[in-house]
Parts: C-alpha cells; structure tokens; sequence
C-alpha cells in the first residue's frame, strides 16, 4: 500500500481521558468502559492544542478520502488494530431538484450499505486494541449488519438481537455475514434487556448504542467531513434521522473539537432531529422542554432504523438540538413514503426510508418558515434505498407474441 493509506499509517494517539457526558466524571482511557458510573454514555476527550499543532488543513486534504484520514481525532493508538473494510468519504450531492440549497449526504457508500459502518468500525477496532473476544449487541438491523462484518474481519465473536419483524433483508445479511443471530418477539429494548442481563454469564462485551465510548468517535467522522466538503463553512441545518442520535451527538462533539481546534468559527447547522410520529420520544420531550425523554409506547414505523422507543443518551440529543437553535420533527408514514417517491422522481436519489423522513422534515420546516429556501441544508441518506422492500412493479411481456409497441 501506498504511503497515502491511513489505516496502516502511524496513529500519533491525542486521547487525554474519557468523560461521563453527564456529569463530567473523569475517566481512564486504555481500557474498557460501557456505561459511566452515573449510567450515562462516555464521551472520549482529546488534546486538542496538540491536534492543532501536529496537523493543518493541507496535509489532511492530501490524505486518501477515507475516514481514517481524521486518525489524530480519532481514538485508536497502533496501526495493527484498525479494522477496516475500504471505508470511503460519502459524497455530498447537491440534488438541486430537492431545493436549491438541498445536499443529499449519501451513507449507503459504506461498507455494509448504511452509516452504522462507521460507528461499529470505530467500535470493533477499539474492542481488538482492548482485547474483546465476544460482543453482542440489539439491533433494528443495520448496526447487527455493520457489528456481524466488522467483528468478522476482527477476528471477533458476534452476538446480535433483532426485534422479530426487522427486515428480513437485514437479519439474513447479518448470518451471511458471520454473526449468531436472533429474533427476539420485542422492540430493539427489550433485545438490549437480554444483552444487559446476559453480558456477565455471557462475556460478552456490550455494543449497545452509546453503551460504550467509541461509536460516538466513528460516528463524529460525518461531522469532520461535512466541515471539509463545505470548505468549513458549515451549512445552516443539519436534518437527521433520529433513533438512538449517535451521529446528532458525534457531529455535535466535531464541531466543538474543530472550534476548539481553531478550523472552525462558532457558527453551527441547526440540528435537527426527525422521527416518525409513530415513534417520537426526542420530539415530545423537545416540545415538552424537558431533559430526558419518557420510554414511547406501542413504537411503529417502516423506517425501521429510527424505530427507539428509549435512548440512553437523550439528552446530549436534546442538548445539542436546543443549543444549535434546532428543532425537532416527527412525521408520519405515508408521508415519509410519499418524500421517498418524490425524491426518486424528481431527483434520481434514492432515499431508504429513514433519508426520507429528514426530506419530509426539510419541505415542512420550509412550508412553515422555519428553514430560508435560501439555506443549505444536509440531508442524511444515512443506508442505501436497495436494503429496504420496495413496492412491486413491472409490466409482462410474452415474446412469443407480436409486441404492442402502442402501450409503451
Ligand atoms: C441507525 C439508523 C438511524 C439512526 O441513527 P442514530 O445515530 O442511532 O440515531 C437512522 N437511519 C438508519 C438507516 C439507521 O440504520
């Protein structure tokens, strides 16, 4: 490999210390945490002075469009542990027909077809460097796919949880891929309560969502890129498909580390968190004004990967929400399924579901004045539209007969 490739590159390593995200308890790095003592997620903390000093803007851009191309803030100390699977820098597409300030952030490039990727890349190669040997994790399905592939080129056991009616698409990627899988007759919680319980007896190590330190880190990478595609000038809105909110929190923490950094000034996206109204914890405790959200009863939606009736980092979601001057939206099915279509013909993009609930999000904020037409918004396409069923189509033709080139 050529001296461009950053997975096998020297990873000077800036982490000073991790820290609960709650209540600011100091942490060692170096080894394992899930929860913090408060039972809150652990956030990982950087010298950032030192970043600033070791890297500048034109090395960074020379460097090959990978992820790992961020390795000075991200948390893994030596080479051999990078797990990677050809990790790419998603495009921006600027789907003018959606708006003329609209940019499409296209996650299904990544391995394993959805933004999961980087989390679980970030999350398995820190496991490797702490010596995991069995994880095991719920899922609505592209987190068990991202953990099943990524565990497997680690050399790593993987146990995954799905609700019983996740897509049949995912939990047959997730076996194809390695990982023991389960249907469990539950929500995505109640296969995060068998983990919980079973992780001693178990030995397993427990990747739940924000449950431990690192998923933030691989998610915070669409923060990093999104500075860098828009010459850090940051957009004005960010809307994002919200279930467990770790790529909200991970851009969040970026944007804060490249102030810090000097890369950036203080203005930031509004970040916008979008849920289906059948699933809506954030946005009821948004509009309600509280700190955390309450647990979302009988929780439905075809966008399976916003499907979190509970998430153990609700309020570093809501916090940034209010800080950025953001908000919070939930819309209902059979318009995320009529923003899909409209995308599709309108624009030659292909929204999965939950890319087309942040485009319903987007036309609403906009008929409300909430978003100037004039705004250059982020959309998060965050899994490619292929995972998902799609309606039936087609015309038959018998070839055996003259065609009837009058009905084309
Ligand atoms: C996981 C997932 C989400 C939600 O992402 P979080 O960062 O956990 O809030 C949205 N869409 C898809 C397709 C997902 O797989």
């Amino acid at each position: 490999m050529h001296h461009l490739d950053n997975t096998t590159a020297e990873r000077p390593n800036f982490v000073t210390h991790l820290e609960c995200g709650y209540t600011g308890e100091r942490l060692a790095a170096g080894e394992l945490h899930n929860l913090s003592p408060a039972g809150k997620p652990i956030l990982v903390r950087y010298d950032l002075a030192g970043v600033a000093a070791a890297l500048d803007k034109a090395t960074l851009t020379r460097r090959a469009p990978d992820f790992w191309r961020y390795r000075e803030l991200l948390p893994i100390t030596r080479p051999e542990n990078v797990v990677s699977l050809g990790e790419v820098m998603t495009p921006v597409v600027h789907a003018r027909p959606l708006g003329e300030g609209v940019y499409v952030k296209e996650e299904g490039r990544l391995p394993t077809g959805s933004f999961k990727a980087r989390g679980l890349a970030m999350a398995v190669s820190m496991a490797k460097e702490l010596g995991v040997t069995r994880m095991a994790m719920p899922t609505n399905g592209n987190a068990g796919a991202a953990l099943a592939a990524y565990c497997r080129a680690a050399g790593i056991e993987a146990d995954v949880f799905c609700p019983a009616d996740t897509p049949e698409v995912n939990v047959r990627e997730i076996a194809l891929q390695g990982a023991n899988v389960y249907r469990v007759n539950g929500l995505i919680n109640d296969c995060g309560k068998i983990v919980g319980d079973g992780k001693e007896v178990m030995g397993w190590f427990d990747t739940s969502t924000l449950k431990e330190p690192y998923r933030i880190e691989g998610k915070k990478t669409m923060g990093l890129e999104l500075a860098e595609q828009f010459d850090w000038e940051l957009p004005e809105a960010i809307f994002y498909p919200t279930g467990g909110g770790t790529g909200l929190i991970g851009m969040w923490k970026a944007f804060a580390e490249l102030e810090e950094m000097g890369w950036i000034g203080p203005k930031r996206p509004k970040m916008i968190a979008v849920q289906a109204t059948g699933c809506a914890p954030i946005v009821k405790a948004f509009e309600e004004g509280t700190e955390h959200a309450e647990l979302w009863q009988d929780a439905h939606t075809v966008a399976a990967g916003i499907r979190v009736p509970v998430a153990v980092g609700d309020f570093l979601i809501l916090r940034a929400v209010r800080e950025s001057g953001g908000f919070a939206m939930a819309i209902p099915d059979d318009v995320i399924m009529a923003a899909q279509r409209d995308a599709a013909l309108d624009s030659g993009v292909l929204l999965c579901p939950e890319g087309a609930a942040t485009f319903a999000a987007y036309r609403r904020a906009l008929a409300e004045d909430r978003i100037a037409a004039s705004d250059r918004v982020v959309l998060f396409n965050c899994a490619t539209g292929l995972k998902y069923p799609m309606p039936e189509a087609g015309i038959t033709l018998d070839r055996s007969k003259p065609i009837d080139y009058s009905q084309f």
